[in-house]
């Protein structure tokens, strides 16, 4: 539908206003069609202290993009809703809908499938189908918020896609989200996750320092982390967490390492150890993730008793380390850098 209109989850407040003038309209409109386009509305028609007259022009030349809810699963354990997302060109992305005791909290994806190949993820299997605009990565919340009826104040960029990968429209994203017009989501609310795409781990910490950076470690080791992570052949472990030092350095902010605990390959003794030795001094915390449900990959979890021995282990190394609260394991709703074997 109306494929070359402007679409309107995709402009920042300027160019809304540009686009108003443009339209012979006064710009101060725009502020209210901004926080209208941040309440979820599907329609210019639902603008309802905007007059008919401009709601039909925008009808005329502009559009609201769309997305369709294909599936959703709910977690019966814990309320996780996972989302399966027509796009207009028909591509499909997932997204995740988590409750905690601080909030509600989304994970989103960036990109529609993946190119960094990893091989516990299934949302990579196929490749990158294209990046997605940052009209979408706020369609997700929007649709999520629409469906659930509930608001959501964090977001993690971490299902499918390497948001690192989608550069600027992940930027335009952010700050579109945290306007405070519109949904006005805190910085600090927002957590990007990535597979360690070092120029752009620079470029961030200049471009959006007080958004928390997570990175998939999963092994402090080349050869397993290799093996896991392509990623690695070229920002191989010791280059990445120097650049993860600079990033601390620079911003004076803590990064989450992202570790995937699979049995006999990332939780052995040794592995630990080493992961002990190379964040040492880092400012960081280590977020453990216990893989229950394997299948397809070959790889098996450690389970929880594994990850919290684990967790005290780094502890006692100065390493904050926390396991990760499993949410929506009944309905597979791990986000794309975890989705070890969970197939689709
Ligand atoms: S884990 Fe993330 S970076 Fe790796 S293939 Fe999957 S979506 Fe891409």
């Amino acid at each position: 539908m109306n494929g070359k209109l402007a679409d309107f989850r995709e402009l920042t407040l300027e160019e809304m206003q540009d686009f108003l003038v443009q339209m012979g309209e006064k710009p101060f409109r725009a502020k209210q069609i901004f926080a209208w386009v941040y309440r979820g509305v599907r329609s210019f028609d639902e603008m309802t202290d905007i007059s008919k007259s401009l709601r039909e022009k925008l009808d005329r030349q502009a559009k609201l993009g769309q997305m369709r809810i294909l599936k959703m699963q709910t977690s019966k354990k814990d309320g996780t809703r996972k989302y399966l997302l027509e796009l207009e060109d028909g591509n499909t992305i997932e997204s995740v809908f988590m409750k905690y005791q601080y909030g509600n909290s989304i994970c989103v994806s960036s990109q529609a499938g993946c190119r960094m190949g990893c091989r516990f993820c299934a949302s990579g299997m196929d490749g990158l189908k294209r990046n997605l605009t940052a009209g979408e990565i706020t369609g997700q919340i929007l649709e999520a918020e629409r469906d659930t009826g509930e608001p959501i104040n964090h977001i993690v960029v971490m299902g499918t896609g390497e948001p690192f990968d989608n550069y600027e429209n992940l930027l335009k994203f952010i700050r579109n989200i945290h306007r405070k017009e519109g949904k006005g989501i805190s910085l600090r609310n927002i957590t990007v996750s990535t597979c360690g795409l070092i120029p752009r781990m620079r470029d961030f910490a200049r471009d959006q320092r007080q958004v928390n950076l997570a990175v998939s470690l999963h092994s402090a080791d080349n050869g397993v982390r290799e093996e896991m992570m392509p990623v690695n052949r070229r920002y191989p472990v010791e280059e990445l967490l120097q650049a993860c030092r600079e990033y601390t350095e620079e911003t004076g902010r803590r990064i989450t390492f992202e570790y995937a605990l699979v049995h006999g390959k990332t939780d052995t003794d040794r592995q630990i150890r080493l992961l002990a030795d190379k964040l040492r001094g880092t400012l960081c915390h280590v977020n453990l993730i216990p893989l229950n449900e394997v299948k397809e990959t070959g790889l098996s979890g450690s389970g929880r008793a594994r990850a919290r021995e684990i967790a005290a282990f780094l502890e006692q190394q100065g390493i904050p380390a926390t396991v990760r609260r499993e949410l929506g394991a009944d309905i597979q709703a791990a986000c794309g850098q975890l989705r070890l074997g969970a197939g689709r």
